[in-house]
């Protein structure tokens, strides 16, 4: 099992430490969740209703778990050898900045229509977007991460949380156009299991704020589960409030067919718009086509996530 650039096993990974403690916090909150959930279904509904809830909490915790690590295991795509810049170019300029060099690429765009590039306006004439530290063409909505260290397909952002609960590391945890699926996952099932515990917890903590002063069965036996499940109710909702708002953000930016560092782009005239005109239209280029299969983390993003339907935002008509 391999890790880090070094190469070796996960325990020589120098994040290990750090890693191991940030799974234990994790699992911490999840537990204290699910045992608040537990405490309060005891005591306000039937055996029945209660292993059926229990059931369902563990299928989601199950999602949740399989989603993160889909998310962080399944690498962006590599940019195909076809949008490498030539070698000729490169030796022919000293400096891969000069004008010369990009009136080459902008030779080399007019003689390649087919790699659909995605120009850059320099006033007299047009190149198309390149990496300066990959040396290739940028596919439409590539972008370069520096933490990653290369160029990522329809790279939506980087985000160093996803890898670190895995033995890689976190420079491969970008979100792109292969595990975007997988990441909306995994905010979804975390933010229901944050649900279900306000939902089963708040309840309880009523109860037991009703019944205060009034002790039955002595101070520790009350307290123990007391302490339980109020801190399981306060990360539920700290959690659940954070997951929400960051996913919603997320999914209007599906909707509109647009990733987060495209939003924070200029909106200029020249700007690519890949809104394909209908929301369910939007989400099933990541989502795939089959609904079913939609709340499932396993992959079924139809592309290579190097060309995409787009439009002009002075056109109305959609063109390759
Ligand atoms: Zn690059
Ligand atoms: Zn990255």
């Amino acid at each position: 099992m391999k890790c880090c650039k070094a190469g070796g096993c996960c325990c020589c990974c120098p994040n290990f430490p750090g890693r191991i403690f940030a799974w234990l916090i994790a699992f911490f909150i999840w537990y204290q969740i699910f045992i608040g959930v537990h405490i309060g279904l005891v005591s306000n509904l039937g055996l029945i209703f209660h292993a059926v809830i229990i059931i369902f909490w563990n299928a989601c915790f199950l999602l949740t778990i399989s989603s993160l690590f889909s998310a962080a295991l399944t690498e962006p795509a590599e940019i195909d050898s076809k949008y490498k810049v030539p070698d000729e170019f490169l030796e022919s300029s000293a400096s891969n900045r000069t004008i010369s060099f990009h009136r080459q690429l902008s030779k080399y765009a007019n003689e390649h229509p087919e790699l659909s590039f995605q120009l850059l306006d320099v006033g007299d004439f047009k190149y198309p977007r390149y990496c300066v530290h990959c040396q290739i063409f940028k596919p439409p909505r590539t972008h370069h991460c520096r933490t990653c260290e290369k160029c990522i397909p329809r790279m939506d952002h980087h985000c160093p949380v996803i890898g670190y609960f895995v033995y890689k590391q976190e420079v491969t945890t970008c979100v792109h156009f292969h595990n975007h699926k997988f990441f909306l996952l995994f905010l979804f099932w975390a933010s229901i299991l944050c649900l279900m515990g306000v939902t089963f917890i708040s309840p309880q903590v009523v109860y037991l704020i009703n019944t205060s002063g009034e002790p039955k069965y002595g101070s520790l036996t009350e307290v123990i589960p007391a302490m339980i499940v109020t801190s399981g109710l306060t990360n539920a909702i700290v959690c659940g409030l954070a997951l929400f708002c960051f996913q919603m953000y997320l999914w209007w930016m599906l909707k509109n067919n647009e990733t987060t560092l495209e939003s924070h782009e200029d909106d200029d005239d020249e700007k690519p718009d890949y809104d394909l005109g209908k929301a369910c239209l939007n989400i099933k280029s990541i989502f795939g086509k089959r609904k079913l299969l939609w709340f499932l983390p396993i992959p079924t993003t139809v592309g290579n996530g190097f060309t995409f339907v787009q439009k002009l935002r002075t056109e109305n008509n959609i063109e390759e």
